[in-house]
């Protein structure tokens, strides 16, 4: 699996332009077969989003590592990770940042996560609530950064007021089928949008999502 690992890191992230070293150091050190069902190990590394049940994916390695580089971290950040999901990003954003909290609306998938977590050893920076996450967790806000694995049909607006001044938010924007990866710095003159790489995520569902059908 290491040597998968590697391999991962180099040719689906550092050769597709990956260059923040932390970010290919975490990805390096995250054992993301964890976070994969038993039936799936085999493709752990693939270069692909993969089912985790529940109508659910865990991100393609890919995403994961450009959404922890946009975001820019340095050490000792508190980050909000929006969809829990298998815990897999939440975990590279622990090994990346402070303090972890992390968010996901179906019970069964944030109760998996946070074993997961826990087995894999960021049981003590890495929170799992669950809820809707695309209200935020404004009990523990402010937050340098936010990542959101879930496609939202329009900015989340509660997820901005909940970013310290000059923090960032990283969130798939567009309709349930395809999206482009924004990135939304806050600042005192309001938020500075940069939209990047097209994507395709799951739905954010809930108040500041798309509905539930
Ligand atoms: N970061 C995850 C990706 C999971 S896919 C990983 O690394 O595995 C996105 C997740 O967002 C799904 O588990 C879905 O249930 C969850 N989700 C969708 N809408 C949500 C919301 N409003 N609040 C919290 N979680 C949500």
């Amino acid at each position: 699996m290491l040597a998968e690992r590697h391999a991962m890191v180099e040719r689906q992230l550092r050769a597709r332009g990956i260059v923040d070293e932390r970010v290919l150091a975490a990805m390096e050190r995250v054992p993301r077969e964890l976070f994969v069902p038993p039936e799936l190990h085999g493709r752990a590394y693939a270069d692909a989003a993969l089912p985790i049940g529940e109508g659910q994916t865990i991100s393609q390695p890919y995403m994961v590592a450009r959404i922890c580089e946009e975001l820019g971290l340095h050490g000792t950040e508190r980050v909000l990770d929006v969809g829990a999901g298998s815990g897999y990003q939440a975990a590279v954003l622990a090994e990346l940042a402070g303090e972890v909290h992390s968010i996901e609306r179906i019970a069964a998938l944030a109760d998996h996560a946070r074993e997961l977590l826990d087995a894999a050893g960021y049981g003590d920076r890495v929170h799992v609530h669950v809820g809707d996450g695309s209200r935020g967790l404004p009990e523990h806000a402010p937050f340098a950064a936010i990542a959101v694995a879930a496609a939202a049909p329009n900015l989340p607006e509660a997820l901005y007021e909940q970013l310290e001044m000059r923090g960032r938010l990283v969130v798939p924007v567009g309709n349930r089928w395809e999206q482009l990866l924004q990135v939304v710095v806050r600042t005192p003159e309001g938020p500075a949008v940069l939209r990047t790489v097209p994507c395709r995520f799951v739905p954010l569902i809930g108040a500041e999502g798309f509905d539930g059908r």
